[in-house]
């Protein structure tokens, strides 16, 4: 008899155990579902209106200012994109001049920002880049730590890279062979005429 009875109630709590942990595992899905529901909100902050004006107009100015550059810098020169208004118009062939890469270097609100030495060398690497397919667009034209750097949108790194290589033998002043060397931690490309300046 006993025994019996000890069975009935360890049954009787084993089952109270599982009803109760049911319950229980049925509360927290519900909890966890009204979570879901009513996930915090993420909210972006707002930019005050006055800002955002402040920042349209200054980049207004700062195009404003970028194009008159050009305007000057273009004025009584003739080049095949002289009338080019946009990157899909741009032409690309081996009759670019320096003013086409300033142009181009517009038409992406860029500044080429390097000396004219290595202009040559620019549009030899958009020739090749164009071969490939590229959608003209260029993010920075400059020297940076005495080498060319041409960055643009292109799956083509290798052909960037090469022309940055190149650059460290060409003299940045004025496009003729040059040397690659270490003043005070600053990085030039230099002819021996140019060393200097
Ligand atoms: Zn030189």
């Amino acid at each position: 008899m006993i025994k019996s009875n000890t069975i009935f109630y360890i049954g009787v709590i084993v089952l109270i155990i599982y009803l109760l942990t049911k319950v229980f595992v049925k509360q927290l899905e519900e909890i966890k579902i009204k979570r879901q529901i009513n996930k915090k909100p993420v909210y972006q902050k707002a930019i005050p209106e006055e800002q955002v004006v402040q920042s349209e107009e200054l980049e207004r100015l700062i195009s404003e200012e970028r194009n008159s550059y050009y305007d000057k810098l273009f004025a009584g020169k003739d080049f095949i994109n002289k009338d080019t208004t946009s990157l899909d118009q741009f032409i690309i062939n081996a009759e670019m001049n320096h003013n086409d890469l300033y142009k181009l270097a517009q038409l992406n609100g860029i500044k080429v920002e390097m000396n004219k030495g290595w202009n040559n060398l620019a549009l030899k690497l958009i020739v090749e880049l164009d071969d490939k397919g590229w959608n003209r667009k260029v993010s920075s034209i400059k020297e940076k730590f005495g080498e060319l750097r041409f960055y643009a949108e292109t799956d083509h790194e290798d052909i960037l890279n090469k022309y940055t290589e190149e650059s460290k033998t060409i003299c940045e002043i004025c496009g003729r062979s040059g040397e690659f060397f270490t003043i005070n931690t600053w990085d030039f490309t230099r002819c021996d005429e140019h060393r200097n300046s």
